[in-house]
């Protein structure tokens, strides 16, 4: 259900080409990193994937189907920003149910589903608050369960930890890979930060001017980088 396939995919602004004709096939419950210098595509192509960029070339299949001219909210994905994206005059209880309420879901089934994200996200307290009343990591994890209860076929997250300190950072980290063995869900994660990359990735595409250098577990990119790019990005001997 959450496998996603891009088959020659590519994306032009103008006459400036951003995402070079690109393969990747990306497994149903996989935890795979888009990782890579600033400006080199990561944004551009989860935005694709996500259908809120239009694709220049190429398919893009999401569980099996062409979803490349799908509008986002048929391609059952998620995606969490950095910037949290949350309503400031909402509860979190109301940012949480959004989505559902505008998809006309049940109250009774809404409840039960925040009441769930919320124990999953340490949000129980909080259901109450506005955004403005949280600290930053609390507001990201209202992103996290805005997007968990819309029960996507895979999550996508952009830098969602960027605005963190570190040591914030490092607990996000863990709670985000301990959400994704819980609910083995396919989620694409773009980050810049290589620590990040080897630390939480199931694999890792490295990204370097529109085109993934190389795709492998942290050990095959750390034991064997196929450039110096690859090797110098994620700080292995070669
Ligand atoms: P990353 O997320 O890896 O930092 P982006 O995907 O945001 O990189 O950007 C890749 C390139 O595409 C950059 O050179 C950026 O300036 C360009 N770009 C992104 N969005 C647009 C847009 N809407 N119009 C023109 N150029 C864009
Ligand atoms: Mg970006």
């Amino acid at each position: 259900m959450g496998s996603i396939t891009l088959k020659q995919v590519t994306k032009s602004f103008g006459d400036v080409n951003v995402i070079k004709p690109l393969d990747l096939q990306i497994r149903d419950g996989e935890f795979i990193v888009f990782v890579g210098p600033s400006g080199c595509g990561k944004s551009t192509l989860l935005r694709m994937i996500a259908g809120l960029e239009d694709t220049t070339s190429g398919t893009i299949e999401i569980g099996g189907q062409d979803a490349t001219h799908m509008p986002p909210a048929k391609r059952g994905l998620a995606m969490v920003f950095q910037s949290y994206a949350l309503y400031p005059h909402m509860s979190v209880r109301n940012n949480i149910a959004f989505p559902l309420k505008r998809a006309k879901v049940e109250p009774e089934v809404i409840e039960e589903k925040i009441t769930t994200a919320a124990k999953m996200l340490n949000l129980t307290d909080y259901l109450d608050r506005k955004p403005g009343q949280l600290s930053g990591g609390q507001r990201q994890r209202v992103a996290i369960g805005r997007a968990i209860v819309r029960q996507p076929s895979a999550f996508l997250f952009d830098e969602p930890l960027s605005n963190l300190d570190a040591s914030l950072r490092v607990n996000m980290r863990l709670e985000i890979s301990e959400l994704h063995k819980s609910l083995n869900t396919t989620m694409i994660y773009v980050t810049h930060d290589q620590v990040e990359a080897m630390t939480m990735a199931d694999r890792i595409a490295v990204f370097n001017g529109g085109v993934i250098e190389q795709v492998g577990t942290p050990l095959e990119l750390y034991q064997k980088p196929v450039n110096r790019f690859v090797a110098g990005f994620i700080g292995s001997p070669k």
